[in-house]
């Protein structure tokens, strides 16, 4: 008999754990994986998934607008609160059975409860108290949100965990930060008919983006009627009873809503997992130090996805997931490379990106040409909706290379996931020009870019 339960026992059933889970199975290894939540994971069950489906809810407000410049007569719109957070609800929910289904068929051993780690080879499942011995273990308990560091009547704000199950919708929403979450977030509910202020302490949003993105951005933010607080640090946030609450930040006058909703970052899910008492380093934040392979400081304890603190982003975590599980159990070693990962940010407008700013490409000691696009899209030429397009190019100097795409407007997630495909091949400008234009659409614009930014 083997001195082992399992081959590996995974902690953690969102993308990267289940991912890996299947494919270890695949391999023949006998697997266990336990979750404390639903199936799913963070990306399905609170996050991308949910969150995509309100933004899709939230854009039809532009839909009913611009229609009315093409002929159709639109009756006055209503939105229903109840059957967007229903339906989108009921989504997740046949999701997270397909997660489930498909462990199942993979063979692999479901276990519902809170598991903690108790050695280099042991797991403690919380409820039931069984201990397992396994060959290797993973963590992928991803991230959780945080307030760091917590302040005065921090716990009356709710976070994107919360966010999905509102019971009705607020006429008023505070939303604390300046990242993916707090404007994904400030624009869905704004579209839906919220008074949304965002509440940010830096000058400007999504810090590390390109500069010229980030302040078209926050342009088009205000012009959508969102209103925009910067330079503003919530110190306190008090209950006014009523279900009013108030927001104190620094320097400012306080501010009222229903709702204030805190997105001021995630901290990797490592709290009470007995990973130090098992001798596995964590980060400044709690993250799982790994090497390359996702290895910890423990030989048979690995880690992927949010817990790593690496980029925190489901494609990523998938990834690392299976190239753990192919050169564990499969004879394919392999390793996730980091370098370049395309990203979307689902604000109204949308940014897509991929590779290297223009100011991180400076700091590497590039020298650079700049081709960047400003244009109107078509639609809005009848809709006439205010609105604009950019996408910059940020090309080596020297090689001729695109080290970065950035797009900000309609389907710019949808649009850099292609280019993505270009920029990872080690694409030249010379790739781009060379590319016939599709007419008339909004990419074509990457591949006639002619000229240079002077200066
Ligand atoms: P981010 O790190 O993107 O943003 C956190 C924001 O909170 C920043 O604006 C930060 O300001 C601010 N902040 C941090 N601490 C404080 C504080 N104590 N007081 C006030 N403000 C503070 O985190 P998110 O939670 O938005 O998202 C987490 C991660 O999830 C993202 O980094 C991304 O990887 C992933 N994600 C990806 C999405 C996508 O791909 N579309 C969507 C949602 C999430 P400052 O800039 O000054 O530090």
């Amino acid at each position: 008999m083997s001195e082992f339960d399992v081959d590996l026992f995974v902690i953690g059933a969102g993308s990267g754990g289940t991912r890996a889970a299947r494919i270890a199975s695949g391999h023949g290894a006998r697997v266990m994986i336990a979750e404390e939540d639903r199936i799913g994971g963070t990306c399905v069950i609170r996050g991308c998934v949910p969150k995509k489906l309100f933004v899709y809810a939230s854009r039809f407000t532009e839909d009913f607008e611009d229609a009315a410049g093409f002929g159709w007569s639109v009756g006055k719109p209503t939105f229903d609160w109840p059957t967007l957070r229903d339906a989108v609800a009921n989504e997740v929910t046949r999701l997270s059975g397909l997660y489930r289904k498909g462990l199942e068929a993979a063979g692999v051993s479901i276990r519902e409860e809170r598991a903690v780690v108790e050695g280099p080879h042991e797991v403690r499942l919380q409820k039931s108290g069984d201990l397992i011995r396994a060959r290797h273990i993973l963590v992928a308990t991803g991230g959780w949100p945080a307030f760091d560091p917590p302040i005065p009547g921090g716990e009356l704000g709710i976070s994107s965990n919360e966010v999905f199950h509102l019971p009705s919708l607020p006429s008023r929403m505070l939303v604390v930060g300046g990242g993916y979450i707090a404007l994904e977030f400030a624009c869905v509910f704004a579209r839906l008919g919220v008074a949304v202020t965002l509440l940010h302490r830096g000058d400007n949003v999504l810090r590390g983006f390109d500069e010229d993105i980030r302040t078209r951005l926050r342009d088009a933010l205000s012009h959508a009627g969102l209103s925009l607080r910067l330079g503003c640090t919530v110190d306190r946030i008090e209950d006014l009873g009523g279900g009013v609450k108030r927001a104190h930040c620094a320097s400012g006058a306080p501010i009222d809503a229903e709702v204030i909703l805190v997105a001021t970052g995630r901290r990797p899910h490592t709290a009470g997992l007995g990973l130090e008492q098992a001798g596995v380093k964590l980060g400044p934040i709690g993250q799982v130090i790994v090497d390359r392979e996702s290895a910890s400081s423990v030989p048979s304890i690995h880690a992927v996805g949010d817990v790593t603190n690496r980029i925190n982003l489901t494609p990523v975590a998938i990834r690392e997931g299976h190239a753990f599980a192919d050169t564990t159990f499969g004879g394919k070693p392999w390793r996730m490379e980091h370098g370049l990962v395309a990203s979307a940010v689902f604000t109204t407008p949308e940014i897509g990106t991929v590779g290297l700013s223009e100011q991180q490409a400076i700091a590497a000691g590039h020298e650079l040409r700049i081709f960047e696009s400003g244009f109107r899209p078509m639609k809005a030429t009848i809709s006439g909706r205010q609105e604009r397009i950019y996408m910059k190019l940020v090309v080596d100097a020297k090689t001729d290379k695109v080290l970065g795409v950035h797009i900000l407007g309609h389907d710019a997630g949808e649009i850099i996931q292609a280019v993505a495909i270009a920029v990872t091949m080690g694409a030249t400008k010379a790739d781009f020009d060379a590319t016939i234009a599709l007419h008339p659409s909004a990419a074509e614009e990457l591949v006639t870019m002619r000229t240079a930014r002077a200066g």
